[in-house]
């Protein structure tokens, strides 16, 4: 047997250096004054007053350690949305959840779908569980069941489906999601990534509690890093089935939530105001900049997140990458979008008001 070089240091699991490693929103315009970061999706309202006050004072006892079980956080959030706390986990971040998920039901050989141009988070903890990731094609920018269900097949493990949809602001109406569920088999998780669930106004949406509540093999996952505000605290939790909490809460981490984000985000999701005020804000300027944005020529795919995904025009010189090298020119710092199949697309967050109406008047210049 030879030795060489490469036995001679640790070497990583089978598959994991097959993973690209995401990359998240671009932070800097270098040279520029002032920079409006609209590539992440974060709210321009900040975090909710009685959210910062409570992680202020979570600063004078550094030296416990957290609730293990985040009793506080999950007690604010079952009160909030008339939940039992028994069926609620949480994670640091959503992203935490979706990991430990895939940990939970995923082994190698294993597959998980989830649709064409889906959050990108559902492939690298697929591949990291050594399962395999199975993409569904969309129709219209949009998940399609039909599709989905054609790809499940005896490996199948989980079918994940980010509702609204993250980049494209696309949602599946709750009848949907309920044939998607009816046609899953019994064993399948289906995960219900609903992080921006709070910005929707529309009649026939629902984030998934229902579903949730009646049967055994879906989950509903949701954020504190959007509407609320506390992106940098990495709050998520899951409503789930208890047999799914169970199984999940033995491989977390024992203390996933740090003390200071169990109080602010409590604190957060009772300021009701607060929330009310970002959805009122949300609804004035994501059809604002739609239509200004339509305005300029440009597509807009229909959005009800607090975001929206632009396209631009075949033209070589106002491609979205030169686009999106005039706007940082500029200070307006939107999301390229090549890695979720939009190569010709940017992801505009709806940001401040002088932050939309520059973003509009800095495009209209680069289109000229
Ligand atoms: C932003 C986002 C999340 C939230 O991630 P956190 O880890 O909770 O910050 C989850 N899913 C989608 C689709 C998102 O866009």
């Amino acid at each position: 047997m030879t030795t060489t070089v490469k036995d001679m240091r640790p070497t990583p699991k089978a598959g994991l250096l097959d993973i690209a490693a995401y990359v998240p929103g671009k932070e800097h315009a270098p040279g520029v004054a002032k920079v409006y970061k609209l590539s992440s999706n974060e709210t321009p309202l900040g975090a909710s007053k009685q959210a910062i006050d409570a992680y202020r004072a979570a600063a004078e006892r550094l030296e416990i350690y957290p609730d293990g079980q985040a009793t506080a956080l999950k007690k604010a959030i079952a009160d909030v949305h008339g939940l039992n706390a028994d069926n609620i986990l949480c994670g640091n971040g959503s992203d935490e959840l979706l990991g430990l998920l895939c940990q939970t039901y995923l082994s190698p050989g294993d597959k998980a779908i989830y649709t064409e141009h889906g959050f990108m988070v559902y492939k690298i903890y697929i591949m990291a569980a050594g399962a395999t990731p199975v993409v569904a094609k969309e129709n219209n920018e949009r998940a399609e069941v039909d599709a989905i269900l054609s790809a499940v097949t005896p490996h199948t493990k989980i079918v994940f489906l980010a509702n609204p949809n993250n980049p494209t602001g696309t949602y599946l109406p709750f009848e949907e999601v309920r044939r998607l569920h009816a046609g899953l088999p019994k064993n399948v998780l289906l995960v219900l990534d609903a992080a921006y669930a709070e910005y929707v106004r529309r009649n026939d949406y629902e984030a998934g509690v229902e579903l949730v509540s009646s049967c055994e093999n879906v989950v509903m996952t949701r954020t504190f890093s959007k509407i609320h505000g506390l992106a940098a605290l990495r709050i998520g939790w899951m409503f789930a089935p208890a047999h799914v909490i169970d199984a999940v809460n033995r491989i977390r981490g024992p203390f996933n939530l740090n003390s200071a984000a169990i109080v602010a985000g409590a604190a957060a999701i009772r300021d009701r105001a607060h929330v009310d005020q970002a959805v009122a804000f949300n609804e004035k300027w994501l059809p604002w900049l739609t239509e200004q944005l339509t305005a300029l020529g440009l597509r807009v795919t229909p959005s009800v997140g607090n975001f929206v995904l632009v396209h631009f025009p075949d033209n070589a010189a106002k491609s979205a990458e030169k686009a999106d090298a005039y706007l940082t020119s500029k200070g307006y710092i939107l999301r390229r979008v090549t890695g979720y199949g939009f190569p010709n697309a940017l992801r505009l967050t709806i940001g401040s008001e002088e932050a939309n109406r520059g973003v509009v008047a800095a495009l209209s210049e680069f289109l000229k």
